[in-house]
């Protein structure tokens, strides 16, 4: 899978976790920082293809690990603004250890969590559900965790749905209930997403839907399970 600008002035960043440079005015806007602690695609994309671009911020979808491992690498090579919901931001601080819901399989989640390090940085500024930042409007979509964010780059027509909705092999659907912190909310969530328009969604997992992503949505066999 190719890491590429997938829309003009935005790239896709493969990894367990997708994560996304937006080119603005000022700089670079990534969203999320990827699993590997060394953040390796991401500074290499920038390196190569963007050299020039002063990274200014790295807005944050929520504060699972794989999508804030590279963190602290980030923030130490290029010193950007860190943005989150005000609900997840305790463990970006290393305040709170990760969550987990995880069921039958919460001890062993437990355990595996606990490998990890929460990145430990500052986050310089909370986001709310309606504010604008950037080119991004924020979209507050709880359930997976209490302050998961989806972006829409309205100018762009993009969706950056995060972990609210996900791409499995070509078909739409909700992160697994194991994952989630409160599952009624994720599909609450997911049909506040399926009322906006936008012409591209990009998952944080699996691949982008490029054209009339908005009807793609509103007609997949996922949205006739949320009412
Ligand atoms: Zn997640
Ligand atoms: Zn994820």
């Amino acid at each position: 899978m190719l890491n590429r600008e997938v829309k003009s002035g935005v790239h896709l960043i493969h990894g367990y976790s997708n994560s996304f440079i937006v080119e603005a005015e000022d700089g670079l806007v990534l969203i999320d920082a990827g699993f590997n602690p060394q953040a390796k695609s991401i500074r290499r994309y920038i390196r190569e293809k963007l050299p020039r671009r002063k990274v200014k911020a790295i807005v944050i979808t929520h504060n699972h690990v794989d999508h804030v491992r590279g963190l602290r690498c980030l923030v130490k090579e290029y010193s950007p603004e860190v943005l989150a919901h005000p609900a997840d931001s305790a463990v970006i601080r290393g305040e709170a250890p990760y969550s987990v819901r995880g069921g039958l399989l919460k001890p062993l989640f437990w355990i595996l969590l606990r490998l990890f390090d929460t990145p430990k940085v500052e986050v310089s500024r909370e986001l709310t559900d309606g504010e604008k930042y950037s080119t991004l409007t924020v979209i507050h979509t709880p359930g997976h965790t209490s302050g998961h964010l989806s972006f829409l780059d309205e100018k762009r027509s993009i969706l950056f749905t995060g972990d609210a909705i996900a791409d499995r092999r070509g078909r739409l659907a909700l992160p697994p209930n194991i994952f989630n912190q409160n599952p009624s909310d994720v599909k609450k969530s997911a049909l506040k997403l399926a009322g906006l328009e936008f012409e591209t969604l990009l998952p944080s997992h699996g691949e982008p839907i490029l054209s009339d992503a908005s009807q793609v949505f509103r007609n997949s066999p996922l949205l006739k399970t949320l009412n």
